[in-house]
């Protein structure tokens, strides 16, 4: 049984551009503040990787901030305007909530879109300036944000506006003055790249407040030696990105023969967002009454990797807080799981992900799986209810 990878939204596979940079930057010496020789050959990556990072979002190359993780972007953006009162919705990535605990949140409707009336409303309310932050495309669910419109409106109030975009690239065009955004978050290990490099991009004019300091790295914004194989091989990755937004067809196909197959032979199946924009890749659904864990094992007996809505919290599953949020009930959002496929997932994908479902749910449901498994969910053993 060859496994097979259906996680990309947790993190794609290294692109081999990004691995040869890499490679090429970690056999260098030095570090990029030293003005030798070798210093300025590590800054010199450092700044063409921050050139096709800010040519991704077609952003002015001095706006690129290299953090570590999208996380600590996420921070950056959030915590670097002390003044203002945030807003955000309920469905952003935990990066994004818990650098917020006292925002105002607002709600999304049942298919995970954001609603834009409550955005005026949090807007019209606010006693200081706001910040706003919107992400581009849910991370468990894959639904696209009308972050356009909420810009236009943040900017009518006086508001800046935060995207958190780490789902965006390869999937959907990025452009940072048609999204209309102040600052937008990106994350190299969902592109291609590799773990540990990150950026938050800043339109003209908007400044964060440091919050490591200690170094003038990043003109000041973010203070530490920088990771240069990371970020050459960040830039590597988003060099390439374009290529991957070809794919997305193909994607969109297969996602939807997944749904497809599994609604027509389990009506009981509920996929998540079915009617809203969402990216090409990812599908998330529900199989009632089976917790996603049980699901994940089975899936990974069954050699596909997938995750679960949420993150794993002491060995159990939380139920998604998106799910929750878009009216789902906790049973429900404790059996969803997320298939999310990259560039080069194969037609195989179908037939694989369809059997492993069907045989877990048609166990459970007491019958047996009539269907020819392959050499996949066939095999694994499990018991229901467990
Ligand atoms: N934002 C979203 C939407 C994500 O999906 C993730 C990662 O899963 C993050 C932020 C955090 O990025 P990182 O893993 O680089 O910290």
């Amino acid at each position: 049984m060859i496994p097979l990878y259906l996680d990309h939204n947790a993190g794609a596979p290294l692109k081999a551009e990004a691995r040869v940079a890499m490679l090429d930057a970690l056999d260098r010496i030095g570090n990029a503040s030293s003005v030798h020789r070798f210093g300025r050959a590590a800054r010199r990556l450092v700044e063409d990787a921050r050139d096709t990072v800010a040519a991704l979002v077609a952003a002015d190359p001095a706006g690129v901030i290299f953090t570590a993780s999208g996380t600590e972007a996420n921070n950056l953006a959030l915590r670097g305007f002390p003044g203002r009162s945030v807003i955000t919705s309920a469905i952003e990535h935990p990066s994004v909530l818990a650098a917020t605990p006292d925002a105002c949140r607002m709600p999304v409707d049942h298919s995970g879109v954001v609603d834009l009336a409550a955005l005026r409303d949090a807007l019209s309310a606010a006693d200081r300036p706001a910040l706003v932050s919107l992400m581009l495309a849910n991370n468990e669910t894959g639904v696209i944000q009308p972050v356009a419109e909420a810009a236009t409106l943040a900017h009518s109030f006086g508001a800046l506006i935060h995207c958190d975009a780490v789902q965006g690239p390869g999937r959907i065009a990025l452009d940072i003055a048609a999204l209309g955004v102040d600052l937008l978050t990106l994350s190299a290990h969902k592109l291609g790249g590799p773990q540990g490099a990150a950026a938050l991009v800043l339109a003209d004019d908007i400044d964060p407040a440091a919050l490591i300091r200690g170094g003038g790295q990043e003109r000041g914004r973010r203070a530490g030696t920088e990771n240069v194989a990371a970020i050459a091989g960040f830039g590597a990755a988003a060099a390439t990105s374009s290529q991957d937004l070809s794919t997305a067809a193909r994607q969109t196909a297969l996602r939807d023969a997944i749904a497809r197959e599994i609604c027509a032979a389990a009506p009981a199946a509920r996929i998540i967002a079915e009617d809203a924009p969402r990216l090409p890749n990812t599908l998330c659904v529900v199989m009632p009454g089976v917790p996603a864990e049980t699901q994940l094992i089975a899936f990974d007996l069954a050699g596909l990797a997938v995750s679960a809505g949420s993150a794993c919290s002491s060995g159990k599953l939380a139920a998604s807080h998106v799910l929750r949020a878009m009216g789902y009930d906790e049973s429900e959002a404790r059996s969803a799981i997320r298939i999310s496929l990259g560039p080069q997932t194969g037609d195989d994908a179908v037939e694989r992900v369809v059997a492993a479902w069907l045989s877990l749910w048609l166990k459970r449901a007491g019958g047996t799986d009539k269907r020819d498994a392959g050499n996949s969910a066939a095999e694994f053993s499990y018991t229901a209810n467990q």
